[in-house]
C-alpha cells in the first residue's frame, strides 16, 4: 500500500527492502495457513486502497483464500512495476542515521542477501516491518504421555489428515482459533473444545458488515446491541462481558480485548450445535489422551491445537536504534516512521474491523512528512512519547491508541492533511458498500450459514433431524438498527452544537 501510495503521488525514486522472495508479507506467505481466509471482506481489502478508481476484484471471493490474496499482491506489483523496485531476499540489518537528516544527513543500510551484503544510502526510510514473526509456544508437562497429535493452528503447520473424527483442543481465542473452529468443522472432526483464559468477543459477519459500510463510525452501544443478535444463540450476554465498558444507562461503550474481533458465523453454529464448546481456564498437564485444566475439569481429546498468538519481530528495535518513539517516528526523526500498530480493540466507535483504513491514514500522514519533513519538526514534541522498555523485545510495536492520540494532534495543527485524510475516510464506506451491497452480502453469509449446517449434519457432526437455526441477521433487523442509529448520532451532534451555541462558540 505504501509502494502504491507513493507512486500514486508521484514519488519514484525508492526501493522496497524484503527478506521475501516476492510481496505478499510474512503474515500470508509465512503466518496464514493453507485454509485461511480473509476474514473482514474484501472491498476494503486492497493494496491500492487509496486509489479512489480501484475497487477489489470482482472475481475474488468476498473471503478471499490466502493464495488469492498473494495473487493479487503480486498482481498489483506487476501492474505498477514494484518488482523493478523491490530486492527480495535482501535483509535489512542495521541502520544508521549520519548526520541531521533535515540538514544533508542521511540514513545507511546495511543490507545482506544469501551470499553477498551492501549499503544503501538513503533520506527517508518508512518501516512496515509487521507484528507477527513466531508463533507463541506453551510446552505442558505430560506431552510425551499425551500420545495425540500437538500443532500450532498457524504457520502452515496443521496436518489435517489428522483432524478427522478427532476430538480437538484449541488452545486460546483469537482470530486462528475463529479459522480453526471452522477448518475442524470442514475437515470432520467429532469434537471440539476451546480452551482460554479470556473468551474474546468475535464479530460476526453482518456486524462487520455494518461496521464497515458506515461513513460515521458507530457507536459501541449499537455495535453491542449488534452483537448480541448473534451471542443471543450462546446465551451470552454481551453487555456484561469483559470486554465491554458501559455507562449505566447504556449510551455510551468502550470495548477493549487484546485481539482483534476474529470474523465469523461458523464459530457461532458451532457453538450453538455444541460441535463447539467454549471453556474458560488454562492447561495444567496432559496424560494419555487427556488434557487436564488447572480447575481440575478434564477433557478427552487427540489434537491439541495451540493458538496463541505470534511475536513480534524480536531483532527489529536494535535492527533500527530504536530509542523512544515520538508518535509513531523512530527517535523523533521525521524521516523515520514505523508501521507497526500492535493487534487488539480499544474503541468506543467502530468504523470497521479491516485494518487497511487505519493504514491508510498512516500511509498518507508519513508521505505528507516526507514532502514536508519541517513541518513535524513544529509538534515533535507534543507528540506521544514511549521509550524503549529494555525487558521487552518489540518496543518497535505500538498500541493502537497510541496512534489515535497521535492522529488527533496532527489533524489539529494541519488542516490540509486532515482534509487529505477526511478524504481518505470517505472511500472506506464506499469501496466497501460497492463492493458488498446489503442484499447481495446478507444473502451471501445466509447461504454460507445453511450450508454449514447442511456440512455439519453431512459429517455426522449434528444429527441429520437437528432444527435449522435461523440467521439472526435479516434486512429488516439490520435496516432497523441503522435508523436508530442514525438518529442517535444526529441527536448527539445536535445537543453538542447547542451546547458550543449556548458557550457562545
Ligand atoms: C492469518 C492472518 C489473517 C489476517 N486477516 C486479516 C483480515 O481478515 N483483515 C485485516 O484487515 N487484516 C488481517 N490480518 C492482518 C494483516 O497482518 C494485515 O492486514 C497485513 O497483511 C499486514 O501487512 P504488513 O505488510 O504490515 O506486515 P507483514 O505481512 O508482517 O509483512 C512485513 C514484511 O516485512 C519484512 N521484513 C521485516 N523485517 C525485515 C528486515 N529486517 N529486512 C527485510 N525485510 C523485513 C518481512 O519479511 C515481511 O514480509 C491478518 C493477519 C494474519 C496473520
Amino acid at each position: 500500500m505504501t509502494a502504491v501510495d507513493l507512486l500514486r503521488s508521484g514519488r519514484n525514486d525508492f526501493v522496497v527492502l524484503e527478506r521475501y522472495e516476492a510481496f505478499g508479507g510474512t503474515t500470508w506467505r509465512d503466518v496464514a495457513n493453507e485454509t485461511t481466509k480473509l476474514q473482514t471482506e474484501k472491498g476494503t481489502y486492497v493494496p491500492e486502497y487509496l486509489d479512489p478508481e480501484v475497487h477489489a476484484q470482482e472475481d475474488q471471493k468476498t473471503w478471499p483464500s490466502r493464495d488469492s490474496i498473494l495473487d493479487m499482491c503480486v498482481a498489483c506489483a506487476e501492474k505498477h512495476g514494484l518488482e523493478d523496485k523491490a530486492k527480495f531476499n535482501t535483509s535489512l540489518e542495521k541502520v544508521e542515521v549520519k548526520g541531521d537528516l533535515l540538514a544533508g544527513g542521511h540514513i545507511e543500510l546495511s543490507l545482506t542477501t544469501e551470499d553477498s551484503s551492501e549499503t544503501l544510502k538513503c533520506s527517508a526510510m518508512i518501516s512496515c516491518p509487521g507484528v507477527f514473526y513466531n508463533p507463541i509456544d506453551v510446552k505442558w508437562p505430560g506431552r510425551e504421555e499425551f500420545g495425540g497429535y500437538i500443532t500450532h493452528g498457524s504457520y502452515d503447520s496443521i496436518n489435517y489428515d489428522k483432524l478427522k473424527d478427532a476430538s480437538v483442543c484449541i488452545v486460546g481465542h483469537g482470530g486462528f482459533t475463529i479459522e480453526n473452529v471452522r477448518t475442524c468443522v470442514e475437515r470432520k472432526s467429532k469434537k471440539i473444545y476451546v480452551v482460554c483464559r479470556h473468551r474474546h468477543l468475535a464479530g460476526p459477519k453482518m456486524v462487520s458488515w455494518m461496521v464497515s459500510g458506515a461513513a460515521i463510525p458507530i457507536p459501541g452501544p449499537f455495535v453491542v446491541e449488534a452483537f448480541q443478535m448473534m451471542y443471543d444463540l450462546l446465551g451470552v450476554d454481551v453487555w456484561s462481558h469483559p470486554v465491554v465498558n458501559a455507562n449505566a444507562d447504556r449510551s455510551s461503550a468502550v470495548l477493549t480485548q487484546t485481539t482483534t474481533f476474529g470474523v465469523t458465523d461458523i464459530y457461532f453454529l458451532a457453538c450453538y450445535y455444541k460441535v463447539c464448546e467454549v471453556i474458560n481456564g488454562e492447561i495444567d498437564k496432559l496424560s494419555k489422551g487427556k488434557v487436564h485444566l488447572k480447575d481440575g475439569q478434564e477433557l478427552e481429546c487427540n489434537v491439541i491445537m495451540k493458538c496463541l498468538g505470534s511475536h513480534g519481530a524480536t531483532d527489529f528495535d536494535d535492527i533500527i536504534g530504536f530509542k523512544f518513539y515520538q508518535g509513531w517516528w523512530v527517535n523523533g526523526e521525521a524521516l523515520m516512521p514505523v508501521m507497526a500498530p500492535a493487534k487488539g480493540v480499544q474503541a468506543k466507535n467502530f468504523g470497521g474491523f479491516s485494518l487497511a483504513p487505519g493504514y491508510a491514514g498512516q500511509i498518507i500522514t508519513n508521505r505528507y512528512f516526507i514532502d514536508y519533513p519541517d513541518k513535524f519538526v513544529g509538534v515533535r514534541d507534543w507528540l506521544p512519547k514511549q521509550t524503549r522498555d529494555d525487558h521487552y523485545e518489540c518496543n518497535y510495536i505500538y498500541k493502537g491508541a497510541h496512534v489515535l492520540a497521535t492522529m488527533v494532534i496532527l489533524q489539529t495543527q494541519f488542516p490540509d492533511l486532515a482534509a487529505e485524510l477526511g478524504e481518505a475516510d470517505k472511500l472506506k464506506a464506499y469501496k466497501h458498500i460497492k463492493a458488498h451491497p446489503l442484499e447481495k452480502h446478507l444473502d451471501e453469509c445466509l447461504k454460507e450459514w445453511k450450508m454449514y449446517i447442511k456440512m455439519m449434519k453431512d459429517h455426522g457432526q449434528i444429527p441429520a433431524d437437528a432444527e435449522e437455526v435461523e440467521y439472526p441477521y435479516t434486512k429488516e433487523n439490520i435496516m432497523q438498527l441503522d435508523q436508530r442509529c442514525q438518529e442517535a448520532m444526529k441527536a448527539e451532534w445536535e445537543k453538542m452544537m447547542s451546547k458550543k451555541a449556548k458557550a457562545g462558540k
